[in-house]
Formats: C-alpha cells, structure tokens, sequence
C-alpha cells in the first residue's frame, strides 16, 4: 500500500480542465457604473474565482472581463448595493463543466 499523499488538483488546473465557450455579448453588467465608485469594500473584485472583476483607477469603474466567468452566482450575492445584472448566458454558451 502507497504511503505517498494523494495529490490535489490546485484552483487552476481544475479551472484549465473546464471549457469556456463565452457569449457574443457580456451575461454581467452594472446597473449603475458610478456606484461602484463610492462602493467602500468593492467585494465583486474579491469574491470572483474567476477574477472577472477589476476596478480601473484609469476608467474610475469596474470592468467586467465576462468570458471567463464561472456561473456561480456569487458576485450578485455580495453586491451590497445590488448593483450586478446578471443572467446566463446564451443556451449553450457559458462554461462547461467536466469534473462535476
Ligand atoms: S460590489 Fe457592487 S457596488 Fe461594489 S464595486 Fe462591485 S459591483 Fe460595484
Ligand atoms: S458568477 Fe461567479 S464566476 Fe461569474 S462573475 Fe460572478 S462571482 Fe465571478
């Protein structure tokens, strides 16, 4: 019997292992850009596993790279102000996943 420990696939190979198939247009927006500006915790930038949320101190907002995005719903959840839109994508567009 191995003694060796089983090794754990890290958040990126198993994010490598899904594929990606993003709509022609974003499935995410903000309701109202400027929110984001007095927005103190900006949480969407630190609750992506994705990291589809970036602040821009250039564009002074968010912005939304959604091709990556993995449908988990939490961003919409830990919006204080509820300023995410959000849907899924276009049937068949979006991520697929292969290890459940
Ligand atoms: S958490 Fe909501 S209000 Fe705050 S920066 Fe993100 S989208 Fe904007
Ligand atoms: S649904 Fe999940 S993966 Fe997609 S943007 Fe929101 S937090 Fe990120």
């Amino acid at each position: 019997m191995s003694t060796q420990p089983k090794r754990t696939l890290t958040v990126e190979e198993r994010l490598a292992a899904n594929e990606v198939r993003p709509d022609r247009c974003s499935h995410l927006d903000l309701v109202e850009p400027g929110t984001c500006g007095t927005c103190e915790g900006r949480e969407c930038t630190r609750v992506c596993p994705a990291g589809t949320y970036r602040w821009s101190e250039e564009a002074g907002r968010v912005i939304i790279g959604f091709e990556n995005c993995l449908e988990c719903g939490a961003c919409r959840l830990v919006c204080p102000h509820a300023n995410i839109s959000w849907r899924y994508p276009m049937g068949g567009m979006g991520i697929c996943y292969r290890y459940g």
